[in-house]
C-alpha cells in the first residue's frame, strides 16, 4: 500500500504557536505511549497516522521508553517515517523525550549529560532521523544540577540533532528554573509537557502563570484520562479497551463508581452541547487558547476521527463551565 496524504489536509485544523516561539502546533497531536510498540499491531498504527496526517495532525509524540519493548515504538514510527511519510518530514513535527528508565546501570535513566546525549543518539537512530524536531527532558532529575541537564539540551540543539527543547512534568518553579538557564544559553524552552484533564487540574494553581510569563507554550497530555472522560466506560469495561488489557498505567479498578457518576453527567452535558464526551473534555483542555496542543492517544481510527471534530466547537459559555466546574466537585 502506498500512501497519498489528502489535499485537503490543513483545512479543518486549528494550530497554535506554542508560547513566544515560532512554532505552531495542531491543538490535537498524537502520542504514541500505547498501540504503537512491537506487541501491537503495526498496520493499525500506520493506518492512525495516515489518518492523523489526513486530518491535519503534524504533530507526533515518541519517547525513548514507549514500548514495550521499551524503544519499539520509535522503530514502529521510523519504518511509517521512512516508508509513508519521507516526502512530508518538513510538513511534520516529530518529538522525543528521555527521562524514564531506559537501559541498565546509572546512565539510563534521569537528566546527567551522559543519559541524555547518549538517548537522542539511540532515538535517532531508531526513528531514523537526523534529527527531532522536539526534544524534551521527560522528568526533574532530583540529583543532577539543572545546570547539567540544560546545558544537554542546548548542546543536543546546537549540534542539530533537536530544533527545540521542551521539558516535560516540571512544576512551576521547576520550570522557571529550567527556563531561566535556557534563555541564559541562548536555546529558549518552546514547551512543558504535562498532564491535564478535567479529573487533572493541578497546572491550573501555578503553573500555567509561569509558562505565560516564560514565553513557553504547553501540551497537554492524557486529556481524556487514558479514556474515562469518553463515553466507553458508561455501560461497563469494553473488551478492547485499555481498562481490560495489560497496560500498567490503567486497571479495571481505576473505574471507580464515584468517577462513573461524574462521566455519566458530564456526558449528558456533552450531549446538550452536540458533542460527545471526549469532544468535550478535549475542547475544554484548549478553552480559552491556554494550552497549545491536546496530546491524545487513540486504538482505533475512528477515535481520531471524532476527537479531531472537538475542534468545531471549543467555546463554553459560563454556565457551561460552571457546570462542569460543578460536576467535578460533586
Ligand atoms: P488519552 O487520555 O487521550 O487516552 C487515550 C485512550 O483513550 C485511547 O488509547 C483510547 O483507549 C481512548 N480513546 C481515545 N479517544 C477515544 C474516543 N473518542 N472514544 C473512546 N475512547 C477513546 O491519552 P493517553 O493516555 O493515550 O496519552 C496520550 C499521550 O500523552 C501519550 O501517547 C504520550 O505521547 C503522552 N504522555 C506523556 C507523558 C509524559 O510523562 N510526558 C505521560 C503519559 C502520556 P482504548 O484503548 O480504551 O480504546
Amino acid at each position: 500500500m502506498t500512501y497519498t496524504p489528502r489535499k485537503e489536509r490543513y483545512e479543518a485544523m486549528q494550530y497554535n504557536r506554542s508560547g513566544k516561539s515560532g512554532l505552531k502546533l495542531p491543538a490535537i497531536s498524537l502520542g504514541l505511549w500505547h498501540n504503537f510498540s512491537g506487541n501491537d499491531n503495526f498496520e493499525n498504527g500506520r493506518s492512525m497516522i495516515h489518518r492523523a496526517f489526513d486530518l491535519g495532525i503534524t504533530h507526533f509524540d515518541a519517547a525513548n521508553n514507549y514500548g514495550p519493548p521499551a524503544g519499539s515504538a520509535e522503530e514502529n514510527l521510523g519504518k511509517i517515517l521512512k516508508n509513508d511519510l519521507k516526502p512530508y518530514r518538513d510538513e511534520l513535527i516529530i518529538s522525543t523525550k528521555a527521562g524514564y528508565d531506559m537501559w541498565e546501570g546509572p546512565y539510563g535513566n534521569f537528566g546527567s549529560r551522559k543519559y541524555l546525549i547518549s538517548s537522542i543518539d539511540q532515538s535517532l537512530n531508531r526513528l531514523g532521523l537526523d534529527y527531532v524536531d522536539i526534544f524534551y527532558h521527560h522528568r526533574p532529575d532530583p540529583s543532577t544540577p539543572m545546570e547539567e541537564t540544560m546545558a544537554a539540551l542546548d548542546q543536543i540543539v546546537r549540534s542539530g540533532k533537536a530544533l527545540y527543547i521542551g521539558i516535560s512534568n516540571y512544576k512551576a518553579e521547576q520550570a522557571k528554573e529550567a527556563s531561566t538557564i535556557l534563555k541564559r544559553l541562548g536555546t529558549p524552552c518552546l514547551i512543558n509537557q504535562v498532564s491535564y484533564s478535567m479529573f487533572n487540574r493541578w497546572i491550573e494553581a501555578d503553573l500555567q502563570d509561569v509558562l505565560e510569563e516564560e514565553g513557553i507554550g504547553s501540551i497537554a497530555f492524557v486529556p481524556l484520562a487514558q479514556g474515562i472522560l469518553t463515553n466507553k466506560y458508561i455501560n461497563g469495561i469494553p473488551k478492547d479497551s485499555r481498562a481490560a488489557g495489560d497496560s500498567k498505567f490503567l486497571q479495571s479498578s481505576d473505574i471507580t463508581a464515584e468517577k462513573l457518576e461524574k462521566i455519566k453527567k458530564l456526558n449528558d452535558h456533552a450531549r446538550d452541547r452536540g458533542q460527545s464526551l471526549a469532544q468535550m473534555a478535549l475542547a475544554w483542555v484548549l478553552r480559552g487558547g491556554r494550552v497549545t496542543s491536546a496530546l491524545i492517544g487513540a486504538s482505533k481510527v475512528s477515535q481520531i476521527e471524532d476527537n479531531i471534530a472537538a475542534l468545531k466547537n471549543l467555546d463554553f459559555t459560563q454556565e457551561e463551565l460552571k457546570k462542569i466546574d460543578d460536576i467535578l466537585a460533586d
